[in-house]
């Protein structure tokens, strides 16, 4: 279990949130993960059971159907699922799109798509890579023209988190060609639209559990009403809610990087060679040691980042900081802790495996460690 003892901004209604968290996650989640690493999707089933328990879009207004509370929530939902070991796209939903919706939707928008969010009913993604641009995302191809009362639009999007489960999908793309970042538009689009296709689920090395696929639109009409704020003002929007995407793939690496100490801790106790545990051994100890050390920094410095999110006050810089920390601690922490398990640790039957794999594409999506070292840079 996730230690939290030391941690320094979590309340008695936290720990009643997160106890509720975890016996869902026991009854519904747990017994299926080798289903879901298998299938390379969660069945919707799970999703509505988390929405019926409340784990979906702490953040969403009351009005809306949402509980109404802070990020402190979603961090406790992202902690425990990636304690776990799961990439049930639950990060996109309650940390990415609910937030994009509340943000930037009209009224009506809002009261159609909210409510079947928190539920579990209505599945999100949010899609900006393309096949030409990722990093570089002014430079999408993927073109909406007005037509009419409508917009008609063109283009494909790949390794699309919840691709193949979602039923809505925030969608960008170019409305003025002219233009770079300032020629982006936000649109959302149901996935039972006419010209909308799913392509391949993609065969990923880790985060198997999670769906990621690639979608194609060809001659999609959707209504203007389905414009997600103003038309061209993307860019500012993604760069809004960037700093909650970097903090929430932080969160789930230092949860992650937890984790894989915490099974070296107990393989390393449990095993012997040369007449002794392997724990034993001064090295392991050293590298136990080492690596407490610097999760122990990490949760001080992820409490002070969620508490610093929280009061409106962590920066773009300060959220890409936290990114790299904390995804560059998982790649350390799963390397050391897989090296403690010796041969058994490239087995695929051993937890580790699965923390090693899953922890690769962290410091890819969501921006690359690159990327995160070039927001920081513009920011000195
Ligand atoms: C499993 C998974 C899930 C994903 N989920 C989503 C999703 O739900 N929605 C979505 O829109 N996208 C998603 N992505 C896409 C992800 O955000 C991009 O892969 C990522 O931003 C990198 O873009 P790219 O793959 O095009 O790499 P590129 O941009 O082509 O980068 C290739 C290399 O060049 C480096 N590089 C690029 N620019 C610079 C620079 N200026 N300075 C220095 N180095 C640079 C990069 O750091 C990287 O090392 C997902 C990706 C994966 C793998």
């Amino acid at each position: 279990m996730l230690d939290t003892t030391t941690r320094t901004i979590f309340s008695e209604e936290h720990a009643i949130f997160r106890d509720s968290v975890r016996k869902l996650f026991d009854r519904a989640l747990l017994p299926h993960l080798d289903d879901h690493e298998r299938d390379g999707i969660v069945e919707r089933d799970f999703w509505r059971q988390c929405g019926a328990a409340g784990l979906l879009c702490p953040t969403v207004d009351p009005a809306y159907g949402g509980p109404g509370l802070d990020f402190t929530y979603n961090a406790i939902v992202q902690e425990e699922l990636s304690y776990a070991g799961s990439h049930a796209g639950l990060i996109i939903q309650n940390d990415i799109t609910a937030d994009y919706i509340q943000a930037y939707g009209s009224e009506a928008q809002k009261q159609r798509y909210l409510p079947k969010m928190v539920a579990g009913d209505c599945i999100t993604a949010i899609a900006m890579t393309e096949p030409s641009a990722g990093s570089d995302l002014k430079a999408i191809r993927t073109h909406a023209r007005r037509d009419g009362t409508d917009y008609v639009i063109n283009g494909s999007k790949i390794y699309i988190t919840n691709g193949c489960n979602a039923d809505l999908v925030i969608l960008a793309a170019k409305t003025d060609t002219a233009r770079g970042a300032g020629g982006m538009s936000l649109f959302l689009v149901e996935t039972d639209t006419p010209g909308f296709t799913r392509g391949r689920k993609l065969d990923k090395i880790g985060q198997r559990s999670g769906d990621t696929a690639e979608l194609f639109f060809a001659d999609m009409r959707v209504p203007a009403d389905s414009l997600l704020g103003t038309e061209n003002e993307a860019f500012s929007y993604l760069l809004t809610q960037l700093a909650q995407e970097r903090l929430s793939v932080a969160v789930t690496a230092q949860a992650a990087a937890q984790r894989a100490f915490d099974e070296a801790l107990a393989f390393t106790k449990g095993r012997q060679a040369f007449g002794q545990r392997i724990f034993d051994f001064q090295n392991t100890r050293f590298v136990l040691a080492g690596l407490k050390t610097e999760l122990q920094v990490g949760w001080a410095h992820l409490d002070w980042a969620i508490a610093r999110h929280v009061a409106g006050k962590l920066d773009a810089a300060a959220a890409s900081a936290a990114k790299l920390w904390h995804t560059e601690l998982q790649g350390r922490v799963v390397d050391a802790a897989l090296q403690l398990h010796g041969g058994a640790g490239y087995m695929n039957e051993y937890m580790i495996a699965r923390l090693y794999r899953d922890a690769r594409v962290t410091r890819i999506y969501g921006g690359t460690s690159e990327i995160m070292k070039e927001v920081i840079g513009r920011s000195l």
